[in-house]
């Protein structure tokens, strides 16, 4: 590198990280180093300018070092693309998980480190864990406008939704009423417990979706017959983002013996009001999609009077959770799935309106391209845009683009071996659409985000001269 004037060296540091804050720190030797850090105060990289002729005026660089995953001195296009290449990709794929927040992982960890069984009542170690459960299933009940002994905790919203449709089949053989409807649009976790559902006697219908992935009340209103046992319905598509009509159908239901399930799995902590108006039988939530810890969720099982719980337990054991999901309460997950949801409920504004500037800019950035939004924006959650690029194959594009964006174009849970999505097939979409459709999930940290898109999304554009139109 020729040598350069001193601040045209931090100039060049400067624009390679753009929106970062660049400090630097007197050195020795005719050496300078510095830090770069992102507007959330994590360093993302440190730096070196070794200055030739130190006591001259101005100082002359003649090399500019980047330090982060390994070490690296050129121009400043060079480092942008070195640096692009080499940190952490950008991850945008808050529906398969969120990272836990440190706020919830301090209420957590002083139970992992004390003997906390919440099922122990003979000494205090116990009568605290216990304490503590139910202080999580009061913060997870009011997120849902429940009673806390309506609400029992789970692995996760798969075992929820697993114990709301399995734990039904004696009630159902008890009562003759072997007929349960869904969606073709459901997570597996709803349909394979369906397809045992069959095989166990039970008449299955799976509602079709409109071309804009929601399923209409009136689809749900004809399949009805006098023996259906359930109608499960999820929240909010996991793939799409797009909300189902869950209150129409609640009220469809009102005032018949048939259940209604739905899984909230993605608007737990985000879709709060609607939740709490929805007076739904059964209510799948899980904890890791709203920055709380994996391995937790719960089933919400709400009374009807006092009618005797129609779910049984599918495991039979020490009798925890009033018998419905026996086995240890692990306190430490449930103190982190009711600080999660605690903080979900305080913030949740300040989510959708960061959540709905960001997806604002993503939508302008993607006018630059030729694409299409599948399913109906207007009923979109503000975090979740599913978008086709024209002639884009979209798992030869998540891995050329790996160590920049982390995105998925399926549910995760289904995207290790890839098979069309079975929710965009079910809206109807042709093949082309399909095989080019890219999720894109975000969290509520747009101000780093948005700075970090741009430069993901012109890599992209870069990378892809098939999705560019310019
Ligand atoms: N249901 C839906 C709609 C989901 O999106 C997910 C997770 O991707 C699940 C269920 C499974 O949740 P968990 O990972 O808590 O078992």
């Amino acid at each position: 590198m020729p040598p350069i004037p001193y601040n045209e060296a931090l100039d060049r540091v400067r624009r390679s990280f753009p929106g970062h804050e660049v400090t630097v720190c007197d050195g020795d030797h005719g050496q300078e180093s510095g830090v770069v850090e992102a507007p959330d105060g994590t360093t993302v990289a440190s730096f070196r300018l070794t200055i030739r002729e130190p006591r001259a005026a101005p100082p002359i660089v003649n090399k500019v070092r980047i330090g982060g995953v390994g070490q690296y001195c050129g121009t400043s296009d060079e480092i942008r693309a070195w640096t692009q290449a080499h940190s952490d990709p950008l991850y945008l794929d808050y529906n398969a998980t969120t990272p836990l927040d440190p706020r919830v992982l301090e209420v957590m960890l002083p139970w992992f480190l004390t003997p906390s069984n919440a099922g122990s009542r003979t000494h205090s170690y116990g009568q605290k864990s216990k304490e503590a459960v139910e202080n999580a299933r009061r913060q997870v009940a009011d997120m849902l406008g429940a009673q806390p002994e309506e609400v029992f905790f789970t692995s996760g919203a798969t075992e929820s939704n697993n114990l709301a449709i399995l734990g039904l089949a004696e009630h159902g053989e008890r009562t003759g009423r072997k007929h349960i409807i869904s969606t073709a649009i459901e997570h597996k976790a709803v349909l394979e417990p369906l397809e045992r559902m069959t095989q166990l006697g039970f008449a299955v219908d799976l509602a079709p979706v409109t071309s804009g992935g929601y399923v209409e009340p009136a689809t749900i209103q004809r399949l009805l017959r006098p023996d259906t046992l359930l109608v499960s319905v999820m929240h909010a598509n996991n793939e799409t983002g797009i909300l189902q009509p869950v209150e129409e159908i609640a009220t469809l239901l009102r005032g018949s013996d048939t259940l209604f399930h739905t899984d909230a799995a993605q608007t737990f902590g985000k879709e709060v009001e609607a939740l709490k108006r929805l007076k739904a039988d059964m209510v799948s939530v899980s904890s890791h999609k709203i920055y709380g810890p994996q391995g937790i969720g719960a089933l919400l099982v709400r009374r009807r009077g006092s009618q005797k719980r129609p779910v049984q337990p599918l495991q039979f054991g020490g009798g925890q959770e009033r018998g419905l999901r026996p086995g240890t309460v692990p306190v430490a997950l449930a103190v982190g799935l009711g600080e999660a949801t605690r903080l979900a409920a305080l913030e949740w504004p300040t989510r959708r309106t960061a959540a709905l500037r960001l997806r604002e800019q993503l939508l302008r950035d993607l006018a630059r391209v030729d694409h299409h939004i599948n399913g109906d924006p207007a009923r979109c959650q503000p975090h979740v845009l599913n978008v086709s690029f024209p002639g884009l194959d979209s798992e030869a594009f998540m891995m050329s683009t790996k160590n920049l964006i982390a995105v998925s174009n399926g549910s995760a849970c289904t995207s290790a071996s890839y098979k069309p999505s079975h929710v965009l097939t079910a809206m109807g979409l042709d093949d082309g659409r399909i095989d080019s459709a890219i999720r894109i999930s975000f969290g509520p940290d747009a101000k780093l985000r948005l700075v970090r898109f741009r430069s993901a999304l012109n890599i992209i554009l870069a990378l892809n001269p098939l999705v560019a139109s310019e």
